[in-house]
């Protein structure tokens, strides 16, 4: 393979692409950059659990100890919430703001990811893009374009076994302690339990859910509002 070639880590933060970032630097594979792709839920606060920023701070501090090599961070302008007030300019929901994205074939994973992470790749000529994903992630593997491959398929590491691989260098996420999959904390594919935890640990993020629910068009999830959920966990604790 030619040395102009990038070898490029997509690094979220998650038990996956961790595992394959630190055993990538362990075994000396090729790693010329590492992004980390930001979300802004409004323009002063972050998509993220602040324990998930702290965690980044950590492998970032950890990597450029022992390997001297940094996380870049891609954010953009617009934030969730600068998305989420846009007016639709055609269709028949023209004029009515975009609110909470659709369980399925929602628009944030493509605004406020997928291009950032494009748009930054379109400013590099020839690269590997690598993303962590395990090897008993069979239908997201079948999906990998020509020039995006995962390691851990390489080295059949299931996504316990990227849990174990950090736990053995104490280097897990403390998320996971009560969470099985990780992403933004306004996320409506997130599951009952994560969204009782924020009611009750992160108030402030609470409070602008349930401010967004009072302006969006749709609900949070599917027939069911963040109104809904919050009388729902009062009633419980
Ligand atoms: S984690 Fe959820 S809210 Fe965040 S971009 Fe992905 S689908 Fe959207």
């Amino acid at each position: 393979m030619s040395d102009s070639v990038k070898h490029i880590v997509n690094f979220s933060g998650g038990k996956d692409s961790t595992a394959m970032l630190l055993r990538m630097l362990e075994e000396n594979v090729q790693v010329d950059e590492i992004i980390f792709c930001n979300v802004k839920a409004t323009q002063q606060i972050g998509g993220e659990l602040p324990e998930m920023y702290d965690y980044i701070n950590k492998i970032n501090n950890y990597i450029k100890q022992k390997y001297n090599k940094e996380i870049t961070v891609l954010s953009q302008e617009k934030s969730f919430e600068d998305y989420f007030y846009t007016k639709k300019i055609r269709g028949k929901r023209k004029g009515q703001i975009y609110g909470f994205p659709a369980l399925q074939g929602s628009w944030c994973n493509d605004r406020l990811k997928v291009r950032v992470l494009n748009q930054y790749l379109k400013t590099k000529e020839n690269y590997i893009s690598y993303i962590g994903i395990a090897a008993d992630e069979t239908e997201r593997l079948k999906r990998l374009k020509s020039n995006e491959c995962s390691m851990l398929e390489k080295w059949n590491m299931t996504e316990q076994d990227c849990l174990e691989f950090l736990r053995e260098r104490r280097l897990e996420n403390p998320l996971y302690k009560r969470r099985k999959r990780l992403g933004c904390w306004f996320c409506p594919k997130q599951n009952f339990a994560t969204l009782k935890i924020l009611k009750t640990e992160y108030p402030k993020l609470w409070e602008k859910l349930l401010q967004w629910q009072r302006d969006s068009p749709f609900p949070f999830k599917m027939n069911l509002t963040i109104c809904d959920l919050d009388r729902r966990f009062t009633k419980e604790n």
